[in-house]
């Protein structure tokens, strides 16, 4: 993996890795993309969850984030939200791209 130099292009790689994840349980599990897409939900709040009770514990990590359930939740909730209204349909390439390769 190439060392990101900003948020824009730790976006594109967050996304990229999220792609080949959706669309390997995809193939794999031949579930429907609206459930795959619940499970990588779920599995972005089981990471929020694990990194949150991570800053919890004393001495846990000294970045100094506060974990905040209930504004953290509605920020990634606004978050997607937001995305989904923003992204053109010509996004569908990147999906088209993963699954050539
Ligand atoms: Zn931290």
């Amino acid at each position: 993996m190439q060392p990101v130099s900003d948020s824009e292009s730790a976006g594109a790689e967050m996304h990229r890795s999220i792609m080949i994840a959706f669309c390997d349980v995809l193939r794999a599990t031949k579930l429907p993309p609206m459930e795959v897409m619940s499970l990588a939900a779920s599995a972005l709040g089981a990471i929020y969850k694990e990194v949150a009770d991570q800053h919890r514990s004393d001495g846990g990590c000294p970045c100094g984030w506060k974990p905040d359930l209930h504004a953290d939740v509605e920020a990634l909730q606004a978050a997607l939200a937001a995305t989904i209204r923003a992204i053109p349909p010509a996004d569908l390439r990147a999906m088209q791209a993963v699954g050539r390769a």
